[in-house]
Formats: structure tokens, sequence, C-alpha cells
């Protein structure tokens, strides 16, 4: 039926957002259609969409203008986070013909009989309480590194956040089919899995539909280690009060996962966690920092920081700023705060003023390019292994190394896909590490 169609996918967002992309994509491919690049003529353009900040919102008009520039008569999908809180909205915009919600977006091939434009996109939504099932995914797209999905949804109430409306409730793939997935990915050659999710350090809930721990994230850690034929774990992000002792010190010693650890903080004053309604303070994140550097000075660390927040005086983001200046971290994602509907933040008071929010951006990235500089100087003159990427950029090839530092040498193709032991030397004028090769056996982990 659909032998001679094409079908391309744009996704914006998490790691999480790609992963089921490419479950989709898949779905696509079993009924025969071909996937083509999303910039390449195509029947139909799938995008999964994201909501966590309002760009997200301007740059989805913007990708549909660019695929109808490609074909003005392909049939325009739109699925994710974004098409679940604001369906109507997507419906609306020029060129959308079929908004899709959490509970239909894997269903999508069954939507397609008529593929004629709309002049106002069909909607097939739902209450975010009914999508409360799971739906594996991971991604194969890229031959190094696949995302694979262990959980969803989240039960927390952060006061700044849409994803408990956009994703649900906290619910997690079975242990068995985790590993099913983890061998399938295995056995297609990819050497490095990260294991993401909305809150995967809440792994194990609802894994079968109730709101029990079937398994904890620690029992997911130690299982997947055991599978034969992975190279590298790496743990996408995780809550700082859901980082155990016993999974760091099985980091530290497993033979797969990696020392690299993204833990988001979003503010080092515990006047703003508590408004925001974390489920920690800053003492609980220091400790966490200090026994990952305690049994791996090596490790990575990386953190995510809110700026702007409704109520972050001049003293507060001085807080956060001196605090993140003493921690022992290796970079920072900085988010700029957005109000967001429906969420209790939205009607808070203390209303930072865009400009300042921008600033307060500003010197947060600067912090965060020096912080990476110090740990890759670090890092220098020690044995380390690399895992080079696919893409020939202007004769020049990467790859990250376990505890994250990103590497350069020039294009080799036989070294697509392989991790090799190298000796970090120097920092090249681009921020790039350069090394020298090192014989096999003096490797450490
Ligand atoms: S933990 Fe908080 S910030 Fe993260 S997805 Fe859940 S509610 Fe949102």
């Amino acid at each position: 039926m659909f032998s001679n169609k094409k079908v391309a996918f744009y996704t914006l967002g998490c790691k999480l957002n790609f992963a089921e992309t490419s479950t989709i994509a898949r779905s696509f491919q079993s009924i025969n259609f071909e996937q083509v690049p999303f910039d390449q003529p195509a029947d139909i353009y799938v995008i999964n969409t994201c909501s966590v900040t309002d760009n997200a919102d301007k740059r989805f008009k913007t990708i549909v203008k660019s695929a109808l520039k490609t074909n003005e008569s392909a049939f325009i999908i739109a699925v994710g986070c974004y098409a679940q809180l604001k369906p109507e909205e997507l419906a609306a915009i020029h060129g959308v013909d079929l908004v899709l919600g959490a509970t239909e977006k894997f269903k999508v091939t069954q939507y397609l009989s008529d593929l004629t434009k709309k002049d106002m996109g069909e909607v097939h939504s739902c209450e975010i309480t009914e999508a409360n099932f799971y739906e594996g995914s991971f991604s194969i797209g890229d031959r190094t590194r696949a995302f694979l999905k262990v959980q969803d949804g989240c039960d927390y109430k952060c006061t700044y956040c849409t994803i408990p409306l956009a994703r649900g409730v906290s619910r997690s793939d079975t242990l068995e089919n985790v590993l099913k997935n983890a061998k399938e990915i295995a056995a297609q050659g990819i050497q490095e899995i990260v294991l993401t999710g909305v809150n995967i350090g809440d792994y194990g809930k609802g894994e079968f539909g109730n709101k029990k721990h079937e398994h904890t994230f620690y029992e997911l850690v130690q299982a997947l280690d055991e599978v034969d034929g992975i190279n590298r774990l790496r743990i996408s992000s995780i809550e700082p009060n859901l980082l155990t002792d016993e999974t760091i010190n099985f980091v530290a010693t497993s033979k797969t996962f990696v020392p690299h650890f993204h833990i988001p903080l979003q503010s080092g004053s515990d006047t703003l966690l508590k408004k925001m309604k974390r489920r920690y303070l800053r003492k609980t994140y220091t400790d966490r920092v200090a026994q990952i550097k305690e049994t791996m000075p090596h490790a990575c660390i990386g953190v995510d920081v809110i700026v702007g927040f409704p109520g972050e005086t001049d003293e507060l983001f001085l807080e956060t700023y001196n605090y993140l200046n003493t921690l022992d971290i290796a970079y920072l994602h900085v988010f700029t705060y957005s109000e967001r509907p429906n969420t209790e933040a939205y009607e808070m008071e203390g209303v930072v003023p865009l400009k300042t929010r921008h600033k307060r951006s500003k010197m947060l990235r600067g912090l965060s390019a020096k912080k990476r500089m110090a740990f890759y100087q670090s890092q220098l003159n020690t044995p380390v292994s690399v895992l080079f990427e696919s893409e020939n950029k202007a004769g020049y090839m990467f790859g990250f190394t376990e505890n994250y530092i990103r590497v350069k040498t020039p294009w080799n193709p036989e070294l697509v896909n392989t991790i090799h032991p190298v000796q970090l030397r120097e920092i090249d004028e681009d921020g790039h590490v350069r090394f020298d090769w090192i014989k096999e056996e003096i490797l450490i982990k």
C-alpha cells in the first residue's frame, strides 16, 4: 500500500524523544515506507515536539514551514509533548494535518488512510491520565550510540515543569524487556547505550501498571552490566535524591558503566529549591558530588541549572553562582526560566526581568566554559578510551572518552564506531582535546 511512499522525521527536545522517533520510524518502515532525511522531499513529515521552553514552540512553526517548502503537498504530523499539551494550538498552525497525543503517537501508522492536506489539523488527543501504559523505545539511527528508553512520565511536582502534564505518571519498562532491547542494540554493533527516560532514578515504578517498585534503578544497572556485547553504558540524567551510594560505587567498579553523571541541580539556593519543590537541598547535592569524586576522581559531572526563577534576587543568584564555582564539576546546562501555563511557578511573584535572566544565563555559561577547560586540563596525560563517531567534519573526526571528554583527530574512516586507548595530550585552540595513541594493554578503567 505504501511501497513507493517516503517519510521523514524531525525531533525536538530530549534523548527520550529521539528514542521514540526512532521507534515510530521503524513502524513506518514495517509498512514499506522509505525513510529519507528531513531536507529531502517526502510524502509525510513527522515532527516529534518538545515543550520544555517557549522557544520549542517557535521552532516547531519554522520546521513546518521548511517541510512545506520542500514539498507543499506533504502530510504533516505532530506528536510529542507540545502535541499533548496544546493539540488545538498545533492543529491551527498552517500546514499541520494531524496531531496525535501521548496515547496515539505510537499508533501513527493507523492514521494514514487519508493523506490529503487539511485546512485545520485533525486532533486525536487524550487526558494525560489515560497515558498510563508503557511503550518501549530505542534509537538505532546513529551508529556509535543508542538511546534506550527505560522509564517514562514523572510523579514529582516541580513547580516550573510541564513534563508530568505532557507525559503522565511515572512508569517503567519491565527489566526483561529492557535487557531484550539492550541485546538487540548490541546485536546491531552499536558500542554505547545511553539510558534515558523522564525520571530514570525512579525506575521500577509501574513496571506492571501499578504504583509498586518491582525493581530499583540499582538493580537495573546491575542487570545491564551483565549483558554481553555492550561496550559502554551511560546514564543520561538522574535526580540527586535518587542517585544512591550503591549505584555510584557500582559504576566505579562496573565493566561497562562509564564515569559520567549528569545531575539536575536547578538552583544552588535552598530557598529557591524549596520554591521549586525539588526533593533535596544543597547538602544532598554536595554529598553526591563528593561521593562520586571520592570513588572516581576522573569522573565527569554535568549539572542542569535554571536562571531567573521567580524570586531569584541578585543575592540568591550569586549564592547559586558561588556554590557552582566551588563544586568539582565539569560543565553546566543552563536553562533560562520561561513561564509555562498550568505550572505553580506561573502564578508566583517576584518575576525576574528577561534582560536579567539573559545576563545571569550568560554568566553561568561563562562559568561552564571555565569548568569544562579546568576538567579537561585535569585529565591531560591520563590514559583513557575514545569511541570515535562517524561524521567527517572538514577532514576531522571526533569522539568521546568514557568520562565525556570530546577529542579530535584527522578523519580516518577505519576508526568509525571503534573504541581505542589514547593518552590525552593537550587542549587545542578550539577547546578540543588532542591525544597520542597508546597500545591496548595499558588502558585503565
Ligand atoms: S523531576 Fe521535576 S523537573 Fe524532572 S520531569 Fe519530574 S517534575 Fe519535571
